[in-house]
């Protein structure tokens, strides 16, 4: 796994007043990595390149440490209440990942150092809403596990909602960065869910993040901690040898599960689908991409966000859904497919 260090970083200026901002400012001058102040997130200049590419590429390299000033929490339907700010932005480079579309003019990294505010304000909305569960996603603009060896956010985040008997926490990550969250009482009250694929598309389709075996390994870590575990298959890709690639994925999971006590496991499958837009950044980025986005084998289906997007054709959808509904019933008779969109 490629761990996060960043080239470049940022401060705005009020992050040096809370503890976390004052520990990083230390660290990455100890490290010797360059060190800017910016006002604003917004105003952020000067990353290096000389065509947009690069500068694409260093922006990803960069980090920029500030505090969250809006503290009213975005919804995060369905599969929670509240999306929980924690990290915006990822150094990944997932050719299809959705950020390329919705934070395309700002793909540096920027991470939030005022964790009791925001934490004060989960309690709030946990209160007014008792005794509802609320539920909160942490990782809806970014892979927050890949800036834990930065940060230790989520590891507060997961203490804290361990004692609010009426609040839940879940996220979603490609990174097997986990190891310092093993120890932390969870409660059970946080569900660790790890996007995962065949070897073949993490291989070709998402530089930058944790490998096949790596995933695999943390989620039995996780899994052996207590947590409450999911996996995203995400984006499912036809390509040559699909059938293999992903029947051999629900083995190795079920390998290296086996004999671990998983409490209440649940799939979540989502085929690949994309815009037009989505299809030119991405062709634009990752020029080399070998996704096949190919709109004479996708139909055409009306989204959510008033766009068409492109999704496999039928046929193919009941073939994805054959396998996997097999796969999953032979490994993991016990577990939930929650969707399949
Ligand atoms: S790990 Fe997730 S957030 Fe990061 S680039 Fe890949 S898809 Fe995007």
């Amino acid at each position: 796994m490629e761990r996060f260090d960043p080239e470049l970083v940022f401060f705005e200026p009020e992050a040096l007043q809370y503890p976390l901002g004052e520990k990083l400012h230390a660290h990455f001058t100890e490290l010797g990595t360059p060190i800017r102040m910016t006002t604003s997130h917004n105003r952020v200049t000067g990353i290096p390149g000389e065509t947009e590419t690069e500068q694409y590429r260093n922006a990803k390299r960069t980090l920029v440490v500030g505090i969250r000033k809006t503290l009213t929490f975005d919804t995060s339907k369905p599969s929670a209440e509240y999306a929980i700010p924690l990290t915006t932005g990822c150094a990944g480079h997932c050719h299809y990942c959705y950020l390329q579309t919705t934070m395309s003019n700002k793909p540096y990294v920027r991470i939030y150092v005022n964790l009791a505010e925001i934490l004060e304000k989960a309690e709030a909305y946990i209160d007014e809403r008792k005794p509802e569960i609320t539920r909160f996603e942490a990782a809806c603009t970014g892979d927050p596990v890949s800036l834990e060896h930065l940060t230790g956010a989520l590891g507060e985040y997961i203490a804290f909602m361990a004692k609010q008997e009426y609040g839940r926490l879940r996220f979603v990550t490609k990174f097997a960065n986990v190891d310092s969250l093993l120890d932390v009482d969870h409660g059970g009250r946080t569900r660790i869910r790890f996007s995962i694929n065949s070897d073949y598309v993490i291989r070709y389709f998402e530089p930058g993040t944790s490998s096949f075996e790596e995933r695999i390994e943390a989620a039995g870590r996780v899994a052996e901690a207590g947590y409450p575990l999911g996996f995203i298959i995400a984006p499912i890709v036809k390509y040559d040898g699909w059938q293999e690639g992903y029947w051999h994925l629900l083995e190795k999971l079920h390998e290296r599960l086996h004999g671990v006590e998983v409490q209440d496991l649940t799939f979540e499958l989502i085929q690949h689908r994309f815009t037009k837009t989505a299809k030119n950044t991405i062709l634009k980025r990752y020029p080399k991409t070998k996704l096949n986005m190919d709109e004479e084998e996708r139909q055409l289906k009306w989204g959510r966000y008033g766009k068409f997007k492109y999704v496999y054709k039928a046929e193919t959808v009941e073939e994805f859904q054959q396998l996997f509904e097999q796969a999953i019933h032979e490994y993991f008779p016990r577990a939930e497919i929650a969707y399949f969109v």
